[in-house]
C-alpha cells in the first residue's frame, strides 16, 4: 500500500525534521529547514558518503584494477568565475523549455505538461469525475453542462468554459468525423481548448486557467547574482547548479600537490542551486539541494570497467542504508537518453509515495568521458592532460615517456535530500495495533538518536541510575548521535516519542535494576524487551551501531 505523503510530512514537522523555510513569513517555494532531528540524519547521511566514498571507499574492496580504491575530498566554492559555466555548457544549455499562460500568468514545464495535467489540474479532474465515456464517445451534454457550472469557476479561460458552443462543434465534428475512433484524454484536452478550429489548431489549455499556453521558451536555472559593488554585467555570477564543476577545474592542483596517480577519485559535498521551475514533491524537487559528487578519473581503456564498478556499489551502498526490496531499481539509460558525450548512464531510483506507481531519481551514475576536462582546457588553456608514468613507451635507457592524455571520468552524483526523503518515506511504517501507531525504521547508523535512556519512575534512586547511564553512553557515542534521557509522561508514551524519532532502542531502569543490576532493553522495531545487565549496554550498543 502506497504511504502517505501528508501523514509523512505531518510526522517531519510535528518531530522536527523537516520544516518549511521562513515559515513565519509564510514560507518561500522551493526551500526547506531540517530541525532537530532533521539536520543530525541529513548529517548522519552525508558522514556516510564521505565515510564510504572518500575515507574508504567502496567499504575498503579492490577496483576492477585489483589495487584499493583511491579517493580524496575538495570543497569548492558555490560561486565559481562565470567561464567555468560557459566551458560546462550550464550557461548555454542549462534551461528548462517553458510555456507561460497569457491567462494567469503561470508557467509550465513544457516537457512536463501532460505529467503536469494530470497531477496538478483542478479543472481536468473536475472533469473526469464528472463524466465517463461511454462506449468510446464523449457525450458532449455533459461537457456542456460541466462548462456552464462547475467550469465556470476552475478554468474560467478554458475554451469551451468562454464559448460553449463554438467549441463543442469542432469536438462534436471530430467525434462525427470518425466514429470508430474514440478520442484520448489528451486530445480531448486539446479540443476543448479550442474555439476556431480551422484558425487556430489544437491548443493545449493552461493546467490553472484553461487559457491557450503560449509557445515553449527556455528558461534559465541558475540564480544569478553580483560579485562587486556595481551590478553591471561584467560582474554577473552564478549559483553553482552542481557540485561537479568544482572538482573539474581543480583537477590539475590537486594531481599536482598530492600523490594521488590515475586511477583515483575526487569527491565534493555540498550545496546547489536550480531555479526550478516548479518546485514540488516536499524536498524533492528544491530549488536550494545538496549534492554529494564524485568525480572518478580513470584511463579510457578502463573506463566501462569502473563505470560498472561505480554503477552496482551505488545501488548496493543506498541499500546498506535501509533502502532494500522493490521500492529501489537501477535503470540503466537507453542510448537515446544519454547526453551526447556520455558512454552510459544509470539512474538509481527509488518510488516515492507521489512517484509510484513510477520511480524518481536519488542519484545518478555517468560515464562522462573526457568531455568536461576537454571543455576546460580549450576554454581555460590550462593544459589538463595527465602525464602517466605507470604507461607509456619504454626508453632504450629503460625508463619511462609516460602516456599524455584527458582521464575519462565516471560520475556518481547523488542529492542527499532526495537521500533523506527517501528514507524518511521508507522508514516510515503505520500499525494502528502499536501505542505508536507510527514509527519511523530508520537503519541505526543514520537514527538521529541512537539510544534513551527512561527511568521507570522519578523516584527510589532510579532517575540517578538513569542519569549514570546517560552520561556513560553519552560519553560513548557522541560523534555518532544523540543518546537521550526522558523521565517525562507514561512509559508508552516515551517509547512512542522515540519510535517516532526513530531510535532503534530504548533503555528502561526499574525496580528490577536496582536489585539485580539490570535494565530492560526494548527494540524499536519488533517492541519487544529483553533484559540486559547494565555494564553491557555500551558493548550492546556498539555492537548494534557497527562500531568495535
Ligand atoms: P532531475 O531530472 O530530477 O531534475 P537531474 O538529472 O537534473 O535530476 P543531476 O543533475 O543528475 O539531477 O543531479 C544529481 C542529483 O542531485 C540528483 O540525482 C538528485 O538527487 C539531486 N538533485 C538534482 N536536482 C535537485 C533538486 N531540484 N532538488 C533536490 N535534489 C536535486
Amino acid at each position: 500500500m502506497t504511504k502517505s505523503m501528508d501523514a509523512i510530512m505531518a510526522l517531519c514537522k510535528r518531530r522536527g525534521f523537516i520544516y518549511q523555510a521562513s515559515e513565519i513569513y509564510g514560507g518561500i517555494n522551493g526551500f526547506w529547514d531540517y530541525g532537530p532531528l532533521g539536520a543530525q540524519l541529513k548529517k548522519n547521511l552525508r558522514d556516510a558518503w564521505w565515510e564510504d566514498m572518500i575515507l574508504r571507499p567502496a567499504w575498503g574492496r579492490s577496483g576492477p584494477n585489483g589495487k584499493p580504491v583511491r579517493c580524496v575530498p575538495v570543497e569548492t566554492c558555490i560561486i565559481q568565475h562565470p567561464k567555468v559555466w560557459e566551458a560546462s555548457g550550464h550557461l548555454a544549455g542549462f534551461a528548462d523549455p517553458m510555456r507561460k499562460c497569457p491567462g494567469c500568468g503561470h508557467f509550465v514545464r513544457a516537457d512536463q505538461y501532460w505529467e503536469t495535467m494530470a497531477q496538478w489540474s483542478e479543472w481536468l479532474n473536475t472533469l473526469i469525475q464528472g463524466f465517463e465515456p461511454h462506449t468510446g464517445r464523449y457525450d458532449t451534454e455533459v461537457i456542456l453542462k460541466w462548462a456552464r457550472t462547475k467550469g465556470k469557476r476552475v478554468a474560467p479561460n478554458l475554451a469551451v468554459v468562454r464559448n460553449p458552443e463554438v467549441t463543442l462543434v469542432a469536438l462534436a465534428t471530430r467525434i462525427n468525423g470518425q466514429p470508430a475512433a474514440p478520442l484520448d484524454m489528451k486530445e480531448l484536452v486539446q479540443y476543448l481548448g479550442t474555439e476556431f478550429l480551422e484558425k487556430t489548431g489544437l491548443q493545449e489549455p493552461c493546467p490553472r486557467c484553461g487559457a491557450p499556453l503560449g509557445q515553449p521558451a527556455p528558461f534559465k536555472l541558475m540564480f544569478q547574482s553580483w560579485s562587486g559593488v556595481t551590478q553591471s554585467d561584467e560582474n554577473v555570477v552564478y549559483l553553482r547548479p552542481e557540485t561537479a564543476q568544482g572538482i573539474f577545474v581543480q583537477f590539475k592542483n590537486v594531481t599536482d600537490t598530492t600523490r594521488v596517480k590515475i586511477p583515483f577519485g575526487i569527491g565534493n559535498a555540498g550545496k546547489s542551486f536550480r531555479n526550478e521551475v516548479t518546485p514540488r514533491n516536499y524536498t524533492y524537487r528544491s530549488r536550494e539541494f545538496e549534492q554529494a559528487e564524485l568525480e572518478f578519473f580513470c584511463h579510457p581503456e578502463e573506463s566501462q570497467a569502473w563505470y560498472a564498478f561505480w554503477r552496482d556499489f551505488r545501488m548496493e551502498w543506498w541499500k546498506s542504508l535501509g533502502l532494500a526490496g522493490e521500492n529501489l531499481i537501477l535503470r540503466e539509460h537507453a542510448k537515446d537518453e544519454l547526453s551526447h558525450y556520455s558512454q552510459g548512464t544509470s539512474d538509481v531510483e527509488y518510488r516515492f509515495p507521489f512517484t509510484a506507481p513510477g520511480f524518481g531519481e536519488l542519484e545518478g551514475i555517468a560515464h562522462r568521458g573526457d568531455y568536461d576536462l576537454t571543455q576546460h582546457a580549450k576554454h581555460s588553456g590550462a593544459k589538463l592532460e595527465y602525464n602517466d608514468t605507470d604507461r607509456g613507451e619504454i626508453l632504450p635507457n629503460g625508463g619511462r615517456r609516460g602516456e599524455r592524455y584527458l582521464p575519462h571520468c565516471i560520475e556518481p552524483a547523488a542529492g542527499l535530500d532526495r537521500g533523506v526523503l527517501a528514507l524518511l518515506c521508507e522508514a516510515y511504517t503505520k500499525d494502528e495495533t502499536r501505542a505508536s501507531p507510527e514509527f519511523l525504521k530508520l537503519h541505526p547508523r543514520l537514527a538521529p538518536v541512537k539510544a534513551a535512556i527512561f527511568p521507570l519512575v522519578a523516584k527510589d534512586g532510579m532517575p540517578e541510575v538513569a542519569e549514570k547511564l546517560h552520561a556513560d553512553l553519552a560519553a560513548r557515542f557522541w560523534r555518532q548521535g544523540a543518546v537521550e534521557m526522558d523521565e517525562k509522561q507514561s512509559i508508552g508514551k516515551r517509547y512512542a516519542r522515540m519510535d517516532e524519532a526513530g531510535t532503534p532502542y530504548c533503555f528502561t531502569i526499574d525496580g528490577d535494576t536496582l536489585t539485580n543490576q539490570t535494565v530492560t532493553c526494548r527494540d524499536r522495531d519488533s517492541g519487544q524487551q529483553t533484559r540486559l545487565a547494565i555494564d553491557q549496554v555500551g558493548a550492546f550498543l556498539a555492537e548494534k551501531l557497527g562500531q568495535a
